[in-house]
Parts: C-alpha cells; structure tokens; sequence
C-alpha cells in the first residue's frame, strides 16, 4: 500500500529538529524506524503533513553508563542494544526483554526511542521503563526536560510529550548486586505483541527480598505497575506460597482488555502465571548474582 502524499525533512541536528517540530508541531511526525509510524501511514491510520526523519541525528544514537545509570539515546537501534554489553551488565531486565520484541528484522531498524515514545501499553520496553523508573529525555524550544516513567505514559499511544518536544534520550537505573530479573509473556505466536507482559525485578539482601518490581504490559492501556503485590513481596522471604498471593494481588489490580486474541478473563489468568513465574526466575536470577 502506498504511503499519502507528505512533505519531508531530514534534519542534523536536535536543535534543527527541534525547530521543525515548533514550525509543525502537531501536524509534524517524528521518523524513527518506521516500523510502526509507516504501517499507520499505509493504512492511513496517521495523516501527517510533515515528516521529520531523525535516522540522520548520529548525537540521537549510542549507550553509555555512569553514576549508577544507563542513558540510551532515543535513535539507538532495539537490536544495537540487545547486542550491547554495557545494557546486559547494567540493566539485565532491558537485556531480557529487548529480543522479545518483534522479529530481527524489526529490531534492526526499530528503536529504543520509537517505541517509548509509540507507547504501545503491549510493547516490552514501556513496562521494563516503568518497572524501573526510568527517565525519558525531551528537548523542545525552551530547554531539555526530564520525565519520570510514571508521568510519561498517559494513555493507548500517548505520552506527555508535547508536539513541538523530541525524545532524545531514556535513562534507567543500574541494577546493584543481588538483583535478579525476568521478562516472562505470553504471545499467540512467536513475535507477536504479547499478549500479557510481565518485567520483574527483585533484589534479594541476607534472604530478604528488599526491592520489588513488576509492570504488566498488555494488562490495561498503559504500562501497569503491581503495586499492591510490590508492597506484599518488600521484607519477605521468598517462598511459594508468598508468590501464589502475590499473583493475587496483582491480577486484583488490573482490568485487562477483551479481543480477539483473548478475553480479559483469560489474561488475568495468564497474569497470575507470569507473575509467579517471573518472581521464581527473578528470585533464583538474584541469587546467581549475588
Ligand atoms: C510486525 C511487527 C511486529 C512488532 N512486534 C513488536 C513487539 O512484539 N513488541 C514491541 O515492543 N514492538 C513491536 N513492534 C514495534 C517496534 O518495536 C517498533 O520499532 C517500535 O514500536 C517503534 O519504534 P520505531 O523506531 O520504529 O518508531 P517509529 O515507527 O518511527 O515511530 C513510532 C512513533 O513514535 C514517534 N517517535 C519515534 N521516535 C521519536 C522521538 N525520538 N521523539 C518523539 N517521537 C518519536 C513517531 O512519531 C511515531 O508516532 C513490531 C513492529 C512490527 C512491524
């Protein structure tokens, strides 16, 4: 299917960009990897007049860790940071959860950035971003902001992004000695958006589980945190029955869609599984790395 009819701009920098999106702002649309802006073109799904393709921002692109804090630039391709061993050693839950997305193909050309921003509440990378806090980056006319996870998603494919701000880089915290993780989903097929989710990460001191995390993707329009069952697991040892209830609280929280893939019932069954399941590797995870 063709693409409509846009105009196109391919700017060098992020203050370029940045001024073409203040021109445009909402009818200007960012291009990253296109992999899912393009389809949304095709099907008409998204009429833009303007398309600012950023794949030319080489400031947008690469990894770095310092200070206890992993920073990924927006342009940085899903596959350069699944193959990337500074993300592996500091952030081992981005690690598990970034070759799940999609196929290879769509992980050579997709980027971090694209799917924070895209925000898809099935997507991997939105829930490992809200498990950890993380930090999203945008700079627009006035200067560079800084968003916590928890006020970046605000609903289905939308953020807080203002239409005149580029995201140009995410943060998330470096995980420290005796935390263990896991990316447990369950999908119709292999590649598939799952769909349910779960990133979890616990962090385990003298037996104790000290820190809890998980987020649901798929589980609600928005990457979900389980809270409830965070705050269950905090001070406790890990023992099975703990996790049975643990899954009870967090599926008590969510109010999963219906589709054709899956009723709501259905995933919150598949919930309280991956809940249970992502608590024992993560626990058995934390002990390897301790
Ligand atoms: C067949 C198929 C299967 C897939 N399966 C999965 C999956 O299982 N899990 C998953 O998570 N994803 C999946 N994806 C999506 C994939 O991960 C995309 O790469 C990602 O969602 C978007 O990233 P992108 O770089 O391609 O962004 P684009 O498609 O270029 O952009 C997506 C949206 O984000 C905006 N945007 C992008 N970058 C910025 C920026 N820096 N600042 C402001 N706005 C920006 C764009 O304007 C657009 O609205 C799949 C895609 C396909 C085609």
């Amino acid at each position: 299917m063709k693409l409509p009819p846009v105009d196109y701009e391919a700017p060098e920098t992020v203050s370029e960009a940045v001024e073409l999106l203040a021109e445009h702002e909402d009818l200007a649309s960012v291009l990253a990897g296109g992999q899912s802006l393009i389809p949304l073109l095709a099907l008409r799904l998204a009429r833009p007049a303007v398309l600012i393709d950023i794949n030319g921002i080489d400031e947008l692109s690469g990894v770095s860790a310092a200070d206890g804090w992993l920073a990924i630039g927006a342009m940085t391709r899903e596959y350069v940071a699944e193959e990337s061993a500074i993300v592996a050693d500091a952030v081992p839950l981005l690690a598990a959860a970034l070759p799940l997305i999609g196929h290879e193909a769509i992980r050579s050309r997709g980027t971090v950035g694209g799917s924070l921003a895209h925000a898809d509440p099935a997507a991997e990378l939105p829930a490992v971003a809200r498990a950890l806090d993380a930090e999203l980056v945008v700079s627009g006319p006035s200067g560079e902001r800084v968003v916590p996870a928890a006020e970046w998603f605000e609903g289905y494919l939308t953020t807080s992004r203002e239409p005149d701000e580029l995201l140009t880089e995410v943060r998330f915290p470096a995980a420290g000695p005796g935390t263990g993780v896991s990316f447990q989903e369950v999908a119709r097929r292999h590649g598939d958006f799952a769909m349910v989710g779960l990133a979890t990460s616990v962090t385990l001191s003298d037996g104790v589980i000290s820190d809890a995390r998980m987020a649901f993707a798929g589980a609600s329009d928005v990457p979900a945190r389980a809270t409830a069952a965070e705050e269950l697991l905090a001070g406790e040892r890990p023992l099975a029955e703990l996790f049975d209830e643990a899954a009870r609280r967090a599926i008590a929280d969510i109010d999963p869609p219906s589709d054709l893939h899956g009723s709501a019932e259905y995933r919150k069954k598949v919930a309280a599984a991956l809940v249970r399941r992502g608590l024992r590797e993560a626990v058995d995870n934390a002990r390897e790395r301790q």
